[in-house]
């Protein structure tokens, strides 16, 4: 059986072979594939039906990339929130800690797409020992979120040594990863990943899933690794136009996900990233979408819906109203649109 490192090697990742497997004209993404790299490895490939649709859209460039739009190259400030280089320090208890520089796929819509998959992104000895005393120096840092790139891009050992340095700081308590690879090359989860991780509890772990035919039986095997080795599940979507921004698709896929023992986190309002702007969509139908959900699913299947606040504002809560009326007496609506009432305490 092949290892997921060689299933990688076998990414598409230049147009020629593009045009040549999908059969498409790819003359006109030079320029965008100069400026933002294209991953497509032969997992995420196979699930891909035909041109435009919700998986294609993700991984295959498009020439809106180069549109400037209203998006900045930093739309979360992230550069400014870094007291070292790789890690962002916004909230006072956790950080963003970047670990790895690659990814299972380059997905177009990426908040970091400046930067990863390319030498603006570099991970180094050097920097991991700066973020890593940094962590150390700074003891009301209670958590920390290890992205990139993906982290389980590295190798068992890189990984496992990252993880037992952090765990050699005593006021660091949660370690936190966020990883595409259960969605985008779900064999990279072995279970010598899984019992790996299991040594450095406790560990949660965000996924990213965007539709809800990423659930696929590979993806569901790489969840349930991670869920026996007793790691926490969460999931980061990503709300796209055009992709899963209707109450059918993400309904069917935040209930898929719990059954995979994933529970959905955040549905996240695309933030304002250059090249990104074709996948904005209006607040108001993430709103929307999040009233089609509330009572209606498992409340353990609605994630927050939230926008980052451009400059480094951090996330914002985006929420349906339910609250008509304040005073003496609380006056809503509920799910069904039925008026209820609630005697204020005094
Ligand atoms: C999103 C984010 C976090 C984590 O926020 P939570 O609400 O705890 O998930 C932490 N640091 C940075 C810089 C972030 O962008
Ligand atoms: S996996 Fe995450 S970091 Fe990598 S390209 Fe996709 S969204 Fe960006």
């Amino acid at each position: 059986m092949e290892t997921w490192q060689e299933i990688l090697q076998q990414s598409i990742t230049s147009l020629d072979e593009l045009a040549r497997l999908t059969e498409c004209d790819t003359t006109a993404l030079s320029e965008v594939i100069a400026n933002f790299p294209m991953r497509i490895n032969p997992y995420f490939f196979r699930l891909l039906t035909a041109p435009g649709d919700p998986l294609w859209r993700q991984v295959v460039p498009d020439r809106r990339e180069l549109d400037p739009g209203p998006c900045l190259e930093d739309p979360l400030g992230e550069e400014g929130l870094s007291p070292v280089p790789n890690l962002v320090h916004k909230y006072p208890d956790r950080v963003l800690f970047l670990v790895a520089s690659s990814c299972a796929v380059y997905c177009r819509f990426c908040t970091r797409k400046r930067k990863v998959g390319s030498d603006r992104l570099r991970v180094t000895a050097a920097t991991l020992n700066a973020g890593l005393d940094y962590i150390r120096e700074h003891p009301q840092i209670r958590e920390v979120l290890l992205s990139g790139g993906d982290p389980f891009l590295l190798e068992d050992e890189q990984l496992a040594d990252i993880l037992s340095r952090l765990r050699q700081i005593p006021s660091l308590e949660i370690i936190r990863i966020g990883t595409r690879v259960p969605s985008a090359l779900p064999m990279r989860v072995t279970p010598s990943l899984a019992s790996l991780l299991s040594r450095f509890h406790p560990l949660y772990v965000n996924t990213h899933f965007n539709h809800p035919r990423e659930l696929t039986a590979e993806a569901g095997r790489a969840c349930a690794l991670l869920a026996d080795a007793g790691i926490p599940l969460g999931c980061q979507t990503v709300l796209l136009k055009g992709i899963n921004d209707d109450p059918v698709t993400l309904r069917q896929l935040f209930c898929g996900l719990l059954r995979f023992r994933v529970r959905p986190y955040y549905l996240f309002q695309a933030d304002l990233t250059r090249g990104t702007d074709h996948f904005r969509t209006p607040t108001s139908s993430g709103i929307d979408i999040m009233r089609s959900l509330y009572g209606h699913v498992s409340g353990m299947a609605i994630p927050t819906l939230a926008l980052d606040a451009p400059g480094g504002g951090g996330k914002i809560p985006l929420t349906p109203n339910y609250l008509v009326e304040t005073g003496e007496e609380l006056r809503f609506t509920n799910y069904l649109g039925t008026a209820c009432r609630y005697p204020e305490a005094g």
